[in-house]
């Protein structure tokens, strides 16, 4: 590649339904790249294969996108001066692209209908034949240009019959091609088909749309997933037929990501079938329909927690770290890190990656993130107190919804006991002891923490109290069970007055 040539990189997904977290992969790693390289990141959506589109999709994807932060520098949506960047705006480009193929003899017509197709296979597969596809070989008995004469096939297509133009791939040709994560990958020609380029409904087909539109939109690099390095021969021999091959991109086929277990690839359709979201946001986005998968940002993930895990899944830096921002991203990535071998996807790792991120939030950033969650509860205590809250629980939660279950007795006193604490704590003694407690209490000049660690311990030794069993019956007289952050917290923050009258309370209900 010339070396001064600018990195141009595109995410090119067809809108065929919600975009799946290894197309957002594929999207992050073609941002870090161009961002690395002071390049630009362009968004294209091809969707000429009008069979597949899905209403929604597109707005589907540029969402997703955007909340992850992967924003295009050009493309659908921003602009730039290589569009229209949707392929069915395109339409016309194409044309004149086919054209030149017919002319120099890349490509040519063929007219066979679908039953011919079928029959054609049918046959192959009778004669077991070497070679199943239509290619330099099975050309020669269908009904194309090297079979039909020229003025018969022109009449054909001039009176509006269906065609379509295939690309006329050479026999017995050694390919060495070059991929960035692989190497290099030799193929023979003779191994490949006339793929269909183009339709008479004046639709390209994906192959002649995508070379056209790297060509024309200047991609330095062609960065996607590795189900399409199979077509990576013929859209070298595209560059070739074109003569563009000194302005070819360089490719890389990135690792699929793989099922938990490594048993194949994470498909759209595993949905939430494994317990986990393939999305990033659920699907559909309208509202008002009902869900049919969840999505990432709904499952309460930072969306820098989530494009971090999907960065590691196929790259690694080369070092223990794994917290990286956007930022430190950028910096680390190369693609010279990026395996060749799948990764397995792993939900518990990615609800790591939120909780590392969440017990990053400063205190009062988790209480914006919390107050929904907090059931109108969010001023009950004043600011810097909900904020201490957030705090004092932040360690015990992978995702900001979870956090009722670790501060409601922070806002409601307990009416149940745990029954498996109370057997293991409540001792004949216990009521004895909290009453003396109660006096301690009353009794303390100040309460805070501060004056709790200097008063409680020191009792509960002199007593030769069972300090498990003490402490425990403190929390389950004010939390409900035996679990909760630091008892001394929980007392100064619900106060003195309400320590001891949950005291009491217990006191009257526990038997
Ligand atoms: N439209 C293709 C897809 O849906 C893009 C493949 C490519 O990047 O060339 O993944």
């Amino acid at each position: 590649m010339n070396e001064t040539k600018e990195v141009r990189v595109r995410f090119a997904p067809s809108p065929t339904g919600p975009l799946h977290i290894g197309g957002v992969r594929t999207a992050l790693y073609n941002y870090l790249f161009a961002k690395k390289n002071n390049g630009k990141f362009l968004l294209r959506i091809e969707d000429t294969d009008r069979t597949r589109f899905v209403p929604g999709a597109q707005d589907y994807i540029i969402e997703s996108l955007h909340w992850c932060g992967i924003i295009p520098d050009e493309g659908v949506s921003v602009g730039g001066d290589c569009g229209p960047y949707i392929q069915s705006e395109r339409k016309e480009i194409y044309k004149k692209y086919v054209a030149q193929l017919l002319e120099n003899g890349c490509a040519y017509y063929a007219i066979d209908t679908p039953e011919e197709l079928d029959a054609m296979r049918k046959r192959l597969q009778d004669e077991k034949s070497a070679s199943m596809q239509y290619d330099y070989i099975n050309r020669m008995s269908m009904r194309n240009s090297f079979t039909i004469p020229k003025e018969e096939l022109d009449e054909w297509i001039s009176s509006g019959k269906p065609y379509v133009v295939r690309f006329n791939m050479p026999a017995n040709e050694e390919l060495v091609l070059h991929d960035m994560i692989r190497g290099e990958v030799r193929v023979n020609t003779s191994t490949l088909d006339d793929k269909v380029l183009y339709k008479s409904d004046g639709m390209p087909t994906y192959h002649l749309a995508n070379i056209v539109d790297d060509h024309l939109m200047r991609i330095s690099h062609v960065i996607r997933g590795e189900e399409w390095l199979p077509s990576m021969p013929l859209h070298v021999m595209l560059y070739r037929a074109f003569g563009w091959e000194d302005s070819m991109p360089q490719f890389a086929h990135l690792p699929l990501l793989l099922k938990p277990d490594g048993n194949g690839k994470l498909s759209k359709r595993d949905g939430d079938r494994l317990g986990f979201p393939v999305f990033p946001l659920r699907w559909p986005q309208d509202m008002s329909q009902p869900e049919i998968a969840s999505g990432y940002r709904e499952t309460g993930y930072y969306p820098e927690a989530f494009i971090n895990m999907l960065a590691l899944l196929g790259w690694n830096p080369g070092t223990e770290q794994e917290i990286f921002t956007k930022q430190e991203l950028v910096e680390a990535f190369s693609m010279d890190r990026v395996s060749k071998s799948g990764a397995k996807f792993n939900p518990e790792k990615a609800k790591w990656f939120n909780h590392e991120y969440l017990i990053r939030r400063t205190d009062a950033e988790l209480l914006k993130d919390a107050t929904p969650y907090l059931h109108g509860y969010e001023n009950m205590y004043d600011g810097l107190t909900m904020e201490r809250i957030c705090g004092l629980v932040k360690e015990r939660l992978h995702f900001v919804k979870e956090i009722w279950e670790q501060v409601h007795f922070f806002f409601e006193a307990p009416t149940q006991y745990d029954e498996k604490a109370v057997a293991k704590r409540w001792k004949p003694e216990t009521p004895a002891i909290m009453n003396e407690l109660i006096n301690i209490i009353g009794e303390m000049e100040v309460f805070n923490v501060e004056s709790m660690e200097n008063t409680i311990p020191e009792w509960i030794t002199s007593h030769q109290y069972h300090s498990g069993n003490t402490y425990n019956s403190i929390r389950i007289c004010l939390v409900g069970e035996a679990k909760g952050p630091h008892l001394y917290d929980i007392m100064e923050i619900i106060g003195r007055d309400e320590t001891v009258k949950r005291i009491r309370q217990a006191l009257s209900v526990i038997k």
